[in-house]
């Protein structure tokens, strides 16, 4: 008997319905198949009426002619009307997707109205209606992308022996006790929407050791880039006993993994949204490391002008790596670049124990990481300096109270890394609904 949980397939077809990926294959030449979908193109003659179906796998073309008893009813759809067909599956090089079905039956499960989508395709519009056109071709491929690298992500991080834990998203102060927090009523009192969950995480690895996060983040951005969202998804690792050097390594192997495992197992998928699946499978570990003095000093000879003490933003990060093939790590940025969680690096005072990877062809960077520290008067110093109320952080200080350990952690940005895999012009596409400074509708 075969054990259902060794070898996991998502299943495609329904019993009593074929789905069209599984049947545009020779085999099938000569068959009856059924199929639930959409109507994606429509075109009608005097003669023959040509539908290419959509269903959440593919697109079929279907041919129902002047004498078949369905001929009206073909002729009379709008797209996106919803349909069930029968008929018999035909090689045919001229249809888009190399088959085609000479349809026997046809049943309307909805005809609706005309579909708004296909008269205006500005920008702003299609985001006016997302809820619609998230069926668009390269939306639903994109998601189902979306899907798998989360689940590799996953996967890597379960082998590595890490335990999933959730932590709140509403929260008495933001992580990084920035501005960018979006403030809420409490019951009458003030909160904000988490800005990190990394803080909760470092409460967990005193339990579990390795644990991670995948949350929601919310930042109030003010700044309209292409690689900044309000409310995005993000992978938050925390690891007792790792410094930060380890933690380097394990974003780089976790990073190389899911490239060449979505290269490897969906290579047809990737290359249909605009990425060549061997520039995955060629990413590799080790990335290179550089200093944050010597990422200026390169950004510099590249065009930028920046002094020393600058933060890098998108400009001077798209600048640095535009002409990369492989990621790249900055590391020991000034103290006052970064939070005050971070440790400083003993052999580089003034700087922290810390990194951003930037992906390359100019995306920039899709993961922040750092030692933390881990003593209690060093860290109640910095949360001093920084002018954040001591009161706020109590509960975090007592983690430094009791067997405190030297740990280390990162956060990656969903949205930025699919933009990077898949190539993505902008960071909104990565996410179904996408946040942004001028719009939180639909
Ligand atoms: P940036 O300088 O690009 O604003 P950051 O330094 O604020 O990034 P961190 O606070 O280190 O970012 O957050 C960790 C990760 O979360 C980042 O590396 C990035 O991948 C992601 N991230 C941060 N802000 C956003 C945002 N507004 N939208 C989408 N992803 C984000
Ligand atoms: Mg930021």
């Amino acid at each position: 008997m075969s054990d259902p949980f060794i070898s996991f397939q998502r299943k495609t077809s329904m019993s009593e319905c074929n789905h069209i990926k599984d049947i545009l294959n020779d085999e099938f030449i000569g068959k009856k198949v059924k199929l639930k979908g959409w109507v994606y193109r429509h075109r009608a003659s005097s003669k023959l009426v040509f539908i290419i179906l959509r269903d959440s796998t593919d697109v079929i073309q279907c041919v129902v002619k002047s004498d078949s008893e369905f001929f009206e009813a073909a002729k009379d759809l709008y797209i996106e009307s919803s349909i069930e067909i029968e008929g018999t599956l035909r090689k045919d090089d001229r249809a888009p997707t190399g088959y085609e079905i000479d349809v026997e039956k046809l049943n309307l499960i909805c005809k609706g109205e005309p579909f708004p989508v296909t008269k205006d395709q500005s920008v702003e519009f299609l985001l006016d209606i997302r809820h619609l056109w998230l069926r668009s071709m390269k939306l639903t491929r994109i998601l189902e992308a979306r899907h798998y690298i989360i689940e590799y992500l996953r996967e890597f991080l379960d082998k590595e022996g890490f335990y999933e834990v959730p932590a709140p998203l509403i929260t008495k102060s933001g992580a990084e006790g920035g501005s960018e927090v979006f403030e809420i009523d409490y019951f009458g009192e003030k909160a904000y929407l988490t800005q990190s969950s990394q803080l909760y995480a470092e409460a967990a690895i005193f339990a579990l050791e390795k644990v991670y996060v995948l949350a929601p983040s919310f930042r109030a951005e003010p700044s309209r880039t292409r690689r900044h969202l309000a409310e995005y998804w993000h992978l938050e690792p925390e690891m007792a006993f790792y410094n930060n050097k380890m933690n380097m390594e394990i974003q780089e192997r976790m990073v190389e993994y899911v490239c060449n495992k979505m290269g490897k197992e969906h290579g047809s998928l990737v290359k249909k949204i605009g990425r060549d699946p061997e520039y995955l499978l060629g990413i590799k570990s080790p990335f290179e490391r550089i200093s944050y003095e010597e990422a200026i000093d390169r950004a510099n000879k590249l065009g930028c002008k920046m002094k020393l003490g600058d933060d890098f933003g998108a400009d001077e990060e798209y600048i640095l790596t535009k002409d990369l093939k492989q990621p790249i790590f900055i590391t020991d940025f000034p103290m006052e670049l970064k939070a005050f969680y971070m440790a400083e690096n003993p052999n580089n005072p003034g700087h922290a124990l810390c990194s951003d990877l930037l992906a390359p062809e100019g995306h920039g960077e899709i993961i922040g990481g750092s030692e933390r520290e881990w003593r209690y008067e060093v860290l109640m110093d910095r949360i001093k300096e920084n002018k954040l109320n001591v009161k706020d952080y109590e509960w975090y200080l007592d983690l430094r109270k009791y067997g405190s350990v030297p740990h280390s952690g990162f956060g990656l940005g969903i949205e930025r890394f699919i933009k990077w895999m898949l190539n993505l012009k902008h960071i909104r596409d990565a996410i179904p609904f996408p946040r942004t400074i001028n719009r939180f509708y639909p």
